[in-house]
């Protein structure tokens, strides 16, 4: 037996996460109000089946307290899966006018050896238009007799005619402490060799969903050795966190070179690039909520402690408008991707975010790093044109730099008029053009700032 269905929760009390879910139906159990047709919504491997199934045993428990008693022949029955009284269909394959007709023939029926008749109805948003009314009507004049409980991913496809006859509850992705906490017991159980690293992979790599966590670990650990961080990398090709702090570290940077070289090493490694923008995507999402709330456990329980000191700092640098552009770019549904080359969307994400940038800023970032250095040089240059023009540009002070503009500022006005001279301005900005490698316009003002800047603080000023 598969380590899941071993381990699928017999209680209510079992079922990892959904705390609120399980209160309203454990309430609804014990005061006996009871509805007739639920609907279980949530992303895969939360536990819509498993609920599902448990609320089934318990409904048809003479013993629930309210918890199913797991011992009687109702239960006992339901858990072999073999109860005439649960009926289980699978949308998906079973969508069609017929099957759902079929299925109110069989609702008609009263149960063999229960109070109720259970139906579940699996990916439910597979039905055809007509299968949905033809579940609408029985959902209408439900027999006493019958529950429905349909379960679905996508709950915007289901009709909200049915939707309405329906109690709604909303299953939330679990967290990946929650996953390595049901891993870990299960671990436990079965003499498994693990460490928490390991298993914390392993949840990171079935992003939320119990089911494929559990399989997972089913599946590593029929080799028999420990399971490790090293082991669920190599098996599952799972990114290496220090990939993606990688990435993450030269998309802060701006530097298209290095994230490049990150992806194509992350490619080359043959990692699933669908799974390892997820996981970038998960990443980043855990990096804002850090920002927004620094109070937030969640990245101290998902990552290791190296990693989680590394990503703190590494979120210190960035913005929060910047990181939400960041995770929108990522995000962005790629079209391309599905079709053709598996990292063109990835890739033209990197270049929007470091590239841009990079080349408008590169060259620009290096000369304002040594504005200091090259204005000496500029007034080294200037000197053997004219003595007491460089001198009284020694004097200024420098306003402000840009992309096209250094701002000086004089004492007085016979100065700026001498700089501004037509033969001397152009002279002073041919030097300039010479030792900076590009064109600025100086622009001159007399003003009354008489703090002097020095250097090092503009260039800081600039710079920043
Ligand atoms: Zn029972």
């Amino acid at each position: 037996m598969s380590l899941y269905r071993k381990y699928r929760p017999q209680k209510f009390k079992d079922l990892v996460n959904q705390e609120h879910i399980k209160k309203t139906l454990l309430a609804a159990l014990s005061r006996g109000r009871i509805g007739h047709a639920y609907l279980f919504a949530g992303p895969r491997g939360t536990g819509k089946t498993t609920a599902a199934r448990l609320l089934a045993k318990a409904l048809n428990c003479p013993h629930r307290n309210p918890e199913p008693c797991n011992r009687c022949f109702s239960c006992k029955e339901q858990i072999k899966l073999s109860s005439l009284d649960l009926i289980e269909i699978d949308a998906a394959s079973n969508r069609g006018i017929d099957e759902i007709r079929e299925l109110r023939e069989r609702i008609k029926l009263v149960p063999s050896s229960s109070e109720y008749k259970v139906f579940i109805i699996d990916e439910v948003h597979m039905l055809t238009p007509e299968a949905f009314n033809a579940l609408l009507k029985t959902l209408e004049e439900p027999p006493s007799h019958a529950i429905f409980i349909l379960a679905t991913t996508e709950p915007h496809k289901i009709p909200a005619t049915v939707l309405s006859r329906c109690q709604r509850f909303d299953f939330t992705p679990l967290g990946i402490l929650e996953i390595v906490q049901r891993l870990k017991k299960i671990s436990q159980a079965e003499k498994i060799k693990f460490d928490k690293d390991g298993l914390r992979m392993i949840a990171a790599a079935a992003s939320g969903g119990m089911r494929d966590a559990i399989s997972i670990l089913d599946q590593l650990s029929s080799s028999g050795k420990k399971i490790n961080a090293k082991m669920v990398q190599e098996t599952l090709g799972v990114v290496s966190e220090r990939a993606m702090l990688k990435l993450f570290e030269s998309l802060i940077n701006k530097d298209l070179d290095l994230a490049l070289e990150a992806l194509a090493k992350i490619k080359e490694k043959g990692y699933n690039l669908i799974h390892f923008r997820e996981m970038l995507l998960n990443f980043l999402r855990e990096v804002l909520i850090y920002k927004i709330s620094s109070a937030s456990k969640e990245l101290k329980d998902n990552y290791s402690r190296e990693i989680c000191q590394k990503m703190m700092s590494l979120s210190s640098q960035i913005e929060i408008k910047e990181l939400i552009r960041m995770i929108k770019v990522i995000a962005r549904d790629s079209l391309i991707e599905k079709d053709t080359i598996p990292s063109l969307g990835l890739e033209i994400a990197l270049v929007e975010l470091a590239g841009e940038k990079q080349r408008k800023t590169k060259k620009n970032k290096e000369q304002l790093k040594n504005f200091p250095e090259l204005w000496r040089d500029f007034l080294q240059k200037i000197r053997p044109y004219n003595h007491s023009l460089a001198a009284i540009i020694s004097s200024a002070r420098i306003i402000g730099v840009d992309q096209n503009q250094i701002i000086i500022e004089v004492d007085y006005d016979f100065h700026c008029q001498k700089i501004e001279n037509k033969k001397n301005l152009i002279k002073v900005e041919e030097k300039i053009a010479e030792v900076f490698g590009r064109k600025y316009q100086l622009i001159c003002r007399v003003g009354k700032d008489k703090k002097a800047k020095n250097l090092k603080d503009i260039a800081l000023e600039v710079f920043n």
